[in-house]
Formats: structure tokens, C-alpha cells, sequence
């Protein structure tokens, strides 16, 4: 048929076929990585669409990435033509995106329904953590005691579960002050217009849950969901697609059919557990979806056979599995590289090394990635990079719009178009100084608190009430008569001339100038980059009647490492083992592969923990199409300390015969002092040799012996953790 031709399926195998083909149902594919789960979800909405004329505008397809839902749109276009998807938000339009994503785009319609404001805010970790720290303030609760990065954790989590404080009852004292934390926290939200992450999903399921005629009318207009890596979806994600597909109890539309549901996912690969995920809904899924038929494939066609094998080995050590095995129909391929460095300096230059081989054999930067377990890792990366004049780009992590400079110039925006802002009040009224000091501050804080009110209405009650002293009166006048004066001034400008004269008037350029050196150098020409950004924004169609400048705003918060840099550059690709997910390269980089940072210190002790490491490894290595490199350092200095690393367990999990231990063949010298362990001792440099397995790996002894910087790392998990949400909006 012309379905078949268009879409290629003849293309597909035997089981993918069927999983494309087969009539409306709830379908579940189970497979390992590299076997086609993501390209089968795309075919099988390009077949619904082509050969059961389903509208695009009745397709709900959830991925985990920006990134993976803009490559879905441009294959499906490529597929079945320009436009046939539909605009991306108009009205007759396929809905792809991530959870959060899409569920702040519902939030944006149902403003109303939500109880917020028509330019609501996203309050990204950042912010969040701001916030929180100040209302643990105000709470007279010691930061010692009860850090607020956990009380953070605490809030998100139970929004994760779709908690509410009121859902809460706990007899556990420390458990009861996060909550008091959590309850006052979301008062300040809720008053400021604010929502965080992990809110924007909460708050959407509660409209679909409270509003029946809402619910109904996307019922109706939904009739196939799609959702892909589903195994890291979260207990609020899961209900969110159970609620929108409905056919259980509760279903408004009597006479509505539920819609179908089809999930694509890999037990193997479920890494965020840690941030709430939940590998079971692949369970509850078969339970609570009525008749779903699963698919699970098994021929891989992106790894050689050596990387296959090396990584399925790997994997059989874990316990908690499914189960399931992948072979391949390619050729061998090279051995695993493996290489031991004396330091992360010597490993930095080892693989920008390779780069350079590689491309000097004619390939492309971009078909290269550099892995690592922790963000702070990426540094040393990036200055070898440079060093060696390689372009680079960077997933995640340092997003442009996570920097100090650009996130206080929104900061002043925000606080132009909302003065309710608290988060970005605080940010900037000493910022650049006015000589607004702590106690002032707290003065505020206390009375927005004590008087249920935002900090800028506190701010003029105080003065009003001549409660602060001359100076520092005078202080905060000025800085509200300056933001007052901004928005009058820049009002009738065009969005970037607005961000152009904020930047200015607000004292931000003169203070980021003043700064020496290379670091104030690069925040001039960000906040630079900032008001070219503002001139290169286009509001998408559902944001068109907001103004320009809230509209940017919420832009700004949602936007990922995705756009930042210039996406059709040639650059090496540098990314954590997290946001890597679900991509493929040419040629792979893991760093670090050491005890203590991956498996992670804290790891090593919690079974479970320890697992969902090893999985972390089976994703990074199943990334790989025909080059795969391992290293590690045996010193390393990381967030200020030296530390001596044995090299990782899962190294020694990799069968023999798939790995050689590369040897430099220029010499090196050798620091004097130090390490001298690491595996067999005798690593002379200037000879190949081959890797022998049992030369002091050790997997089965070493529980992660390495010197100790275990609490350090725990605090990194955790700030990790929380901003790691950004990855639902896309890495
Ligand atoms: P992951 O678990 O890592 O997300 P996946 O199961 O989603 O992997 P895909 O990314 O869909 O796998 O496919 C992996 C690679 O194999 C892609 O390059 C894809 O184009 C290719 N591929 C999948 N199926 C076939 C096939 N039948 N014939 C040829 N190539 C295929
Ligand atoms: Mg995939």
C-alpha cells in the first residue's frame, strides 16, 4: 500500500512491524536499547496518521527530551511531508513534547481553572531553592539542622506523588517541620503566581481531576497516547496519562471509548528511581490498561556486536529485571578502549586525542560524545577542548539561562512584570548593591510573612509605616522607584530594547563590567547574548496573547541546553550519562569510570542504588554505535579535593575478549608522588598491551574502597537531584 512505501516498514523486522501495524490498542513494547522502541513509536504514528487517517490533533505524544520531541517532529515530517503534523501549538496540531512540557502548556490555557495568574511564572531549582531557604528563614529554622536542599527534596517529592500538605500526616518531628516548610512555601507560590517543576505537573492533574468538562474535552480530542521511555515516568506522570486516556472508573464521557494508549519503554534503562520514577508503572500499566498487548524486540541495529555483548554482560549483574536479551546481525567492531589515566588532566587530553584523530579521518564532531556521571566533571573537559581549538556543545547543566548574570537581568524583567515576584525581588533588590542590608531584608520577609503579603507590598507598607530606618528607607525607595520607572519606560519598546534598557538602567552592565578578567568578560557578553536572544524570540501560538515580555519569561524558564548553542554547528557533544538517554553516537566517551564516582560513594552500600548505577552504565555504553572508550584517573581533583579512585567495578564486569587497555605510545612522565596502584601496577607507557582481566580489578571485593569525600558527593546527589528536573523540560 502507500502507507507501506511512505513509511518505509518494509524497513521494519517482523516484531517492530507488528507493533506499527497493529489495530488501536494499548500496546506495551519492552525492549532493550537500540532495538528500535523510539523508531517504532514514530512509525506507528506516521501509520495512524497515514493508513487509519487519524488526525494529528488527536495524537498526544509524550518524549523524554526537547530535543527527542523536535527530531520526532522533523521525522514525521520528513515522512509523511511538510506541515502534516500540523504548527506545533496550532490548534490543528499534534501535541509532542515532554510531561513537563506539555503540562505547562495546559497550564497556560487553564489559567483560570488553576488559580493563577495569566503570566504565571516558572520558578526553576534555582529559584526554588531561594525561595525555600528564605522561608526556612522567616521560620526561625536553623539551616544546619534542616538544610533547605532537603527540605526541597522533600517538597518535590511529595508533589511527585501528588502529595498536597494536607494529604500529609506525620507523627515523625523532622518530617513535621518540612511540612510547615512546604505548607508556608506553597502559600508564597500560590500568592505570587508562581509555579515550580514539579508543581506545573501536580496542578495540571488536579484540573483534569476537579473539572469534568475540562477532562471530557481532552478525552475527546486524545484518542491515541504515545509515550516513550517509559520507564522513568514518576507516580504524578503516570496518573496524568491514566486520567487523560481514561476507560476505568470515573470516566465523564459515558459513552467515550478510552483512548489508546501505547508505551515503549526498557527496565534496563530506568536511571532516575532517585528522582521518584517509578519502574513498576510498567507493571500497573498491564494491570490498569485493559487488554494491552506487549511487543518486545530483541535485534539491536546500533551497537557493534563487542559493544552489545560487553554491555549485556554488564547488565546480567543486576537482579531486578525483566529479562530480556539482545543480539545483533553486525560486524564485531573494535574492542572497548580502555584507558587509565594518571590524572583528570591526562584523561582530558587522551580523549580530546581521539577527537582529533577521528576528525582528521574525515568524520564529524558531532558524531562524538563525552559522557560523565557528575556535571562538575565537565570542566576540565571543556578546557582541553578549547585548548585544542574543538568546538563543543554541552546538554543540561549549564544552560545559558542557569547563569548568575542572565538570571539576575530576568530577575529585574520578572519584577517589571510582576511585582509579586518574591523570588526575583530578593534576587535583585541589592543587586547591584544599594546598601540594603541582611537586617533590612529580614525586616521584610517578616512583615510579607506575618501580614500575608508579597515582598514588594510589604516593602511599601513598612515604609508607609516609617518602620525602617532614613537609609535604608531611602534604599528601597529607590529601588521600587526604579522598578516602577522601568516598566513606564520600557513599555512601548520592542521585547529585546526592553531587555536592552533593563540591563542598563539597573545598574547589572556597569557591575558586571567593573568585574576583572576572563569571568566578567563572558557575563558582559552574555547578558550581551541575552538581548539577542530577546530579538530572535517568537511566541508560540498558545502564548500570543500574553505580553511579549511575559511571554519571553516563561520561554526563559522552560528553555534547555537544547537551543542554546547553534544546533547545526559541527561540536563534540558533551553531556551526563542521564541526559545522554535515548542517543546514539559514532563515537563514545565514558569518563571517570571510577569507584566513588560511578558507581557513586553512597551507592556502593544500598543494593538498590547500586543497580540503578550499573544501569546508568548499560545506558552510556549502549550509546555507542562503532567506538566505545572508558577511562579513568587514579587521582583526580574534583570540587577541590584530590582523591585516589580505583577504577569502577563495572569495568571488571566487561568480559575480556571485548576490551584492550590502550597504552600511549609517546611518553609520558609520571607524577613521582602519589597513587602507584590502580590494576597490575606495571602500566609503562610506550607499548599496546592487552587488557588482562585479572590484574587487580577486583570487582567482587572492592565495595567502593576509595579515599573518602562520601558526604561531600551525598550533598552533590541531592543538588543534583532537584535541578535535574530541568531534564523533564528537556536536556
Ligand atoms: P534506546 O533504548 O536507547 O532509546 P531504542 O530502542 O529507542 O533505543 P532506536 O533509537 O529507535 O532504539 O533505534 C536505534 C537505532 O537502530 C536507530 O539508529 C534506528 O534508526 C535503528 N533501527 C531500528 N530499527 C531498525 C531496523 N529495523 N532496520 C534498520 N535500522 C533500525
Ligand atoms: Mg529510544
Amino acid at each position: 500500500s502507500s502507507a507501506t512505501a511512505v513509511l518505509k516498514l518494509n524497513e521494519l523486522n517482523e516484531r517492530q512491524y507488528e507493533a506499527v501495524t497493529a489495530p488501536p490498542q494499548n500496546m506495551l513494547v519492552l525492549a532493550g536499547a537500540g532495538s528500535g522502541k523510539t523508531k517504532v513509536l514514530i512509525s506507528r504514528i506516521g501509520y495512524l496518521i497515514q493508513a487509519h487517517q487519524t488526525s494529528p490533533f488527536s495524537i498526544l505524544a509524550v518524549t523524554f527530551t526537547n530535543k527527542a520531541a523536535a527530531e520526532m517532529r522533523h521525522r514525521l515530517e520528513s515522512l509523511l511531508g511538510q506541515g502534516s503534523v500540523g504548527s506545533q501549538y496550532g490548534a490543528g496540531g499534534m501535541w509532542i513534547g515532554t510531561f513537563h512540557g506539555l503540562a505547562h502548556r495546559f497550564l497556560r490555557t487553564h489559567f483560570r481553572e488553576a488559580k493563577l495568574p495569566e503570566s504565571f511564572q516558572v520558578l526553576d531549582s534555582d529559584d526554588q531553592h531561594r525561595l525555600i531557604r528564605r522561608i526556612m528563614k522567616s521560620l526561625n529554622l536553623d539551616e544546619k539542622r534542616y538544610p533547605p536542599k532537603q527540605a526541597m527534596w522533600y517538597i518535590n517529592g511529595k508533589k511527585d506523588d501528588g502529595l498536597r500538605p494536607k494529604h500529609i500526616d506525620t507523627f515523625d518531628p523532622t518530617e513535621q517541620v518540612f511540612l510547615q516548610v512546604y505548607t508556608t512555601y506553597q502559600e508564597a507560590c500560590d500568592r505570587a503566581g508562581l509555579v515550580d517543576f514539579a508543581e506545573i505537573l501536580l496542578r495540571s492533574h488536579e484540573i483534569l481531576a476537579t473539572y469534568p468538562e475540562v477532562l471530557s474535552h481532552y478525552r475527546k480530542r486524545f484518542r491515541h497516547i504515545l509515550v516513550d521511555e517509559f520507564q522513568d515516568t514518576n507516580k504524578i506522570q503516570y496518573a496524568w496519562i491514566r486520567l487523560l486516556a481514561g476507560g476505568h472508573a470515573g470516566n465523564v464521557a459515558e459513552d467515550l471509548p478510552p483512548a489508546h494508549v501505547m508505551i515503549v519503554g526498557d527496565d534496563d534503562q530506568s536511571i532516575y528511581g532517585w528522582r521518584g520514577a517509578q519502574v513498576e508503572n510498567i507493571h500497573s500499566f498491564q494491570t490498569d490498561f485493559s487488554d494491552v498487548e506487549v511487543i518486545r524486540l530483541e535485534q539491536n541495529y546500533r551497537s557493534t556486536a563487542n559493544i552489545l555483548k560487553a554491555a549485556n554482560e554488564v547488565i546480567s549483574n543486576n537482579t531486578d529485571r525483566l529479562g530480556k536479551e539482545l543480539w545483533t546481525e553486525g560486524k564485531e567492531g573494535d574492542p572497548i578502549g580502555l584507558y587509565a589515566a594518571f590524572n583528570e588532566l591526562d584523561e582530558a587530553r587522551f580523549i580530546v586525542g581521539n577527537i582529533k584523530k577521528w576528525q582528521q579521518e574525515g568524520e564529524a564532531l558531532s558524531e562524538s560524545a563525552i559522557l560523565y556521571r557528575n556535571n562538575a566533571q565537565s570542566r576540565v573537559l571543556e578546557s582541553a577542548l578549547n585548548e585544542a581549538g574543538l568546538r563543543y556543545r554541552i546538554y543540561g547543566g549549564l544552560r545559558f539561562f542557569d547563569r548568575q548574570e542572565i538570571k539576575d537581568a530576568l530577575a529585574y524583567l520578572r519584577l517589571v512584570s510582576n511585582r509579586d515576584d518574591d523570588a526575583a525581588f530578593e534576587r535583585v533588590i541589592n543587586t547591584p548593591a544599594r546598601g540594603i542590608g541582611e537586617k533590612t531584608l529580614q525586616m521584610l520577609r517578616d512583615a510579607a510573612r506575618s501580614q500575608n503579603m508579597t515582598m514588594w507590598q510589604a516593602a511599601g507598607r513598612l515604609m508607609d509605616e516609617k518602620h525602617l530606618s532614613g537609609r535604608a528607607s531611602n534604599s528601597v525607595k529607590n529601588f521600587m522607584d526604579l522598578i516602577v520607572q522601568l516598566e513606564t519606560t520600557v513599555e512601548p519598546l520592542p521585547l529585546h530594547e526592553q531587555a536592552d534598557h533593563v540591563i542598563q538602567s539597573s545598574g547589572l552592565m556597569a557591575m558586571y563590567q567593573a568585574e576583572k578578567g576572563e569571568k566578567g568578560q563572558t557575563r558582559v557578553e552574555n547578558l550581551e547574548e541575552l538581548v539577542s536572544a530577546c530579538k530572535d524570540y517568537e511566541p508560540d501560538e498558545n502564548m500570543q496573547e500574553m505580553p511579549m515580555l511575559a511571554a519571553f519569561l516563561s520561554h526563559a524558564s522552560l528553555e534547555s541546553g537544547d537551543s542554546q548553542a547553534d544546533a547545526y554547528e559541527d561540536a563534540v557533544q558533551l553531556m551526563t550519562l542521564h541526559s545522554a538517554k535515548g542517543l546514539e553516537f559514532p563515537l563514545v566517551f565514558m569518563a571517570g569510570v571510577e569507584e566513588g564516582m560511578f558507581p557513586s560513594q553512597q551507592s556502593s552500600d544500598a543494593p538498590e542504588r547500586l543497580e540503578e548505577e550499573r544501569r546508568l552504565a548499560y545506558v552510556g555504553m549502549t550509546r555507542a554505535k562503532e567506538r566505545l572508550f572508558i577511562t579513568h584517573a587514579e587521582t583526580r581533583r574534583l570540587y577541590g579535593q584530590e582523591l585516589y579512585h580505583r577504577p569502577s567495578r563495572f569495568i571488571a564486569e566487561i568480559p575480556k575478549e571485548c576490551i584492550y587497555e590502550v597504552k600511549l605510545s609517546t611518553q609520558v612522565s609520571r607524577p613521582q608522588s602519589g597513587y602507584s596502584g590502580g590494576y597490575g601496577g606495571k602500566s609503562s607507557y610506550g607499548e599496546q598491551s592487552t587488557y588482562s582481566q585479572n590484574s587487580g580489578y577486583s570487582a567482587s571485593n572492592s565495595s567502593g574502597s576509595s579515599t573518602g569525600h562520601g558526604g561531600y558527593q551525598g550533598e552533590r546527589n541531592k543538588s543534583k537531584s532537584s535541578n535535574n528536573f530541568g531534564s523533564g523540560f528537556g536536556q
